[in-house]
């Protein structure tokens, strides 16, 4: 009898294409950090044996849909190759990858892919840092945060609840939340009416689709920061 396993679709097959790494995570725990907000704690089954982990470090996800299975980015947050563990942090909302991380528990077991993470800390050091993000990057963002140790930083964050501004940022100043009204207006607002000239410094921008981009481009002319010094990515597109 053939055992119908829900299927990767072609993204499935170009990773294995690229000889993508392919693990097995099993969870071990669970903690509620605010109401849209929730870590879960991972046997990380061996991913990072032998791994240099760096900041902002993502891992593709494949969560489960019927006979599908979807592929979404997560970031690794306090990942220990000794113990071989791992936990992800969800910004929820309604999604495949949000319901699944609602309804986990321990026991549950998630693959996950490595492949097409990089990024390298600028050399030499820059004056300092634009940061701009939301929830969805906040793991991202704390552990850039982490890396950089007290290299003078700007953080922007869109927080789309009350309670978001409530999560831990791994800084105690320069921290500056914006409430996210519609498609995330707000937040490049604010970044703009924040503009100085920061040529000598690195933006980091991640967060939807269409602020991403505009966040970016005001970084490039309204802070003059060059092109080559600002690492952009979209991390989730906002709905049509
Ligand atoms: C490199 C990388 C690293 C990432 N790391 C993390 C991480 O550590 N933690 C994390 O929470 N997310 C992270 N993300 C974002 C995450 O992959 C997306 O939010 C993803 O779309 C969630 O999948 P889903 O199946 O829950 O929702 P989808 O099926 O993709 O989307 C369903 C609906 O939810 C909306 N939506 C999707 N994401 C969000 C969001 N964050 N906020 C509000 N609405 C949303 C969509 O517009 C759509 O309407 C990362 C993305 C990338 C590219």
């Amino acid at each position: 009898m053939t055992e119908n396993k829900p299927s990767r679709g072609w993204q499935g097959a170009v990773l294995k294409l690229f000889r993508a790494g392919d693990y097995q995570l099993t969870v071990t725990g669970r903690e509620q950090i605010s109401t849209h907000y929730l870590r879960v704690s991972f046997d990380a089954g061996g991913l990072l044996a032998g791994r240099c982990v760096h900041p902002t470090m993502w891992i593709r996800m494949w969560f489960p849909d019927g006979a599908k299975l979807h592929q979404r980015g997560y970031t690794l947050v306090n990942p220990d190759a000794a113990a071989d563990a791992v936990d992800i942090e969800f910004a929820l909302h309604d999604g495949i990858a949000s319901r699944w991380a609602q309804t986990a528990r321990p026991g549950d077991t998630i693959s996950a892919t490595v492949l097409g993470s990089s990024f390298a800390l600028p050399r030499p050091a820059p004056a300092g840092y634009v940061i701009v993000g939301d929830t969805a990057s906040l793991p991202a963002i704390n552990s850039l945060l982490d890396s950089i140790d007290d290299s003078p930083a700007t953080v922007f964050l869109s927080a789309a609840h009350d309670d978001d501004r409530t999560l831990p940022v791994a800084r105690d100043t320069g921290v500056v939340w914006v409430d996210r009204g519609g498609s995330g207006e707000e937040l490049v607002e604010v970044v703009r009416a924040a503009a100085h000239n920061a040529e000598d410094h690195f933006g980091w921008v991640a967060s939807d689709n269409r602020t991403t981009r505009a966040v970016a481009r005001v970084l490039r002319e309204n802070y003059r920061i060059p092109r080559g010094a600002i690492k952009a990515q979209a991390y989730w597109a906002q709905s049509a």
